[in-house]
């Protein structure tokens, strides 16, 4: 956080660092947006004027309960679970539930602010939260797992409807857990609303390309940001962090648009295949058999694993394009030197935050693409809008129909930051176009709306 705000926005960032602290993830979500708020305020003073940013920087509510539940040996565990209703002015509270240990109120604050911008960019009327819990579903149970999700929507459920608040999957929730979440919540209120949670199975009232639509988003805003120079996906080579939902669909997109994706991780290593990750495979060890990735190089043995070592990382591996699809703060500004080292044209962000600041400053100085979550992993999200719209009408459109709205979705989300960057400061810059389009969709609706 070192690039200096305009002195009408500093002021701001001071009091949310007093309001909010020990929220380091959540002052660097902030302070990247405020980075780009400059320009904002001199074309709409009256977003100075009406407080609109301060406003923004507080949830519109935050809730933070316990979740006890019993393992099979009948011990019992105190879970803290958190659900933060950021901002609703252009729709329910939208946004996914995350199962990790390190989860605290300043990740779920963090990635809550991040999705009122990243809804707002869909073009869709979604408002934006986020929620979780420091349970760690590594090495637990599938009655485990079930009776703790249970567990935490005897609370939750009070709070969540299809017009209110509407989670989804994010890291250690995915399409099992959300079923056990959803099971549990149709349970307790007696009412059959589809539309209360997105990423549900196919069979009921899911959206086909919902899984695939965060990968394929990020693979799709690569593609834009490419054809922007002149230039295409076919051919090159790349490299996705993660080998969880929003990596494997990258993989798989990317594969489809006629690149060779030639390396993948999870928190315990990477590995390494120059032919091309075989889908099939990663597919089986992640999303069946829920193994470790080291496992690939057990059916490839021409593939490396490389255990992760501090000083290696799955960067260190020359590649065209990065696509970093596992967590936040994972590709440091010491990764970023050695991508560009290694002729690497292109950054997209498939993670929320993965990039640290003087990452995204060492790829911008140098020339590459760079696409910011809250664009290039924004399908994942209109997906889940899609899903809603899908359940609204009591519909259900094919993959083909839902991909093809996806893209062009990611296409507009594209053309938007492109042109925005371009009107407000530096073409080419997808953060400050990213930023700014989002905040402006938002502060125009809370403005009409009087004091909310
Ligand atoms: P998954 O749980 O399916 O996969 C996460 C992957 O990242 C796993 O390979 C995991 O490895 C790895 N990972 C997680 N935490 C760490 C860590 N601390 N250090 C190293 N590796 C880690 O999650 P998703 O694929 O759903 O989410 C990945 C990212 O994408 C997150 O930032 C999420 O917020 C973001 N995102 C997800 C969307 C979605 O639709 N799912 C939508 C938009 C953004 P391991 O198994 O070893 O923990």
């Amino acid at each position: 956080m070192t690039a200096v705000l305009d002195e009408k926005l500093e002021p701001i960032f001071q009091d949310v660092l007093r309001r909010n602290p020990g929220e380091t993830e959540f002052h660097r979500a902030v302070h990247e947006v405020l980075e780009s708020l400059g320009p904002v305020l001199v074309k709409y003073p009256e977003f100075a004027e009406k407080k609109i940013i301060q406003r923004i920087c507080e949830p519109e509510r935050q809730i933070i309960f316990r979740v006890p539940w019993q393992d099979d040996k009948g011990e019992i565990h105190i879970n803290r679970a958190f659900r933060v209703e950021f901002n609703s002015a252009l729709g329910p509270y939208k946004g996914g539930m995350r199962f990790h240990p390190s989860v605290y109120l300043g990740i779920i604050k963090f990635l809550g602010f991040e999705q009122i911008f990243k809804n707002a960019l869909t073009g869709l009327p979604i408002g934006g939260g986020k929620g979780g819990s420091d349970f760690d579903p590594k090495g637990k149970s599938d009655a485990e797992i079930e009776r703790f999700c249970q567990s935490l929507m005897l609370e939750l459920y009070r709070h969540l409807g299809e017009y209110t608040d509407v989670p989804a999957g994010d890291i250690g929730v995915g399409s099992r857990e959300i079923g056990y979440l959803y099971g549990q919540y149709k349970r307790i209120t007696n009412r059959y609303e589809s539309g209360v949670f997105t990423g549900k199975g196919l069979g009921w009232g899911g959206s086909r390309a919902r899984t695939e639509a965060t990968g394929y988003g990020t693979v799709f805003f690569t593609e834009e940001m490419l054809k922007a120079r002149g230039d295409a996906l076919e051919g090159k080579k790349v490299v996705v962090s993660g080998s969880g939902n929003v990596a494997i669909y990258a993989v798989e997109k990317a594969h489809e648009l006629g690149a060779t994706v030639i390396a993948c991780s999870d928190s315990g290593g990477f590995i390494v295949d120059e032919q091309g990750i075989n889908l099939e495979t990663l597919k089986r060890i992640k999303e069946v058999e829920r193994r470790r990735i080291s496992a690939y190089a057990e059916t490839h043995r021409h593939a490396r694993y490389i255990a992760g070592a501090e000083s290696t990382s799955i960067w260190s591996v020359p590649c065209d394009i990065a696509l970093p699809c596992a967590t936040q703060n994972e590709l440091t500004g010491r990764d970023a030197k050695t991508l560009v080292e290694n002729g690497c044209i292109a950054v997209a962000e498939g993670a929320n935050m993965p990039t640290t600041p003087d990452g995204i400053r060492i790829f911008q100085d140098a020339g590459v693409c760079f696409g910011p979550g809250k664009a290039a992993n924004a399908g994942g999200v209109a997906t889940s809008a899609l899903e809603m719209q899908q359940n609204a009408s009591r519909d259900s459109w094919t993959f083909e129909y839902t991909q093809k709205r996806l893209q062009e979705i990611m296409v507009n989300i594209h053309r938007n930051c492109h042109e925005t960057a371009a009107e407000f400061g530096t073409e080419g810059d997808y953060v400050l176009g990213a930023n700014i389009t989002g905040f402006i969709r938002v502060a125009k609706a809370m403005n009409a709306m009087g004091l909310i």
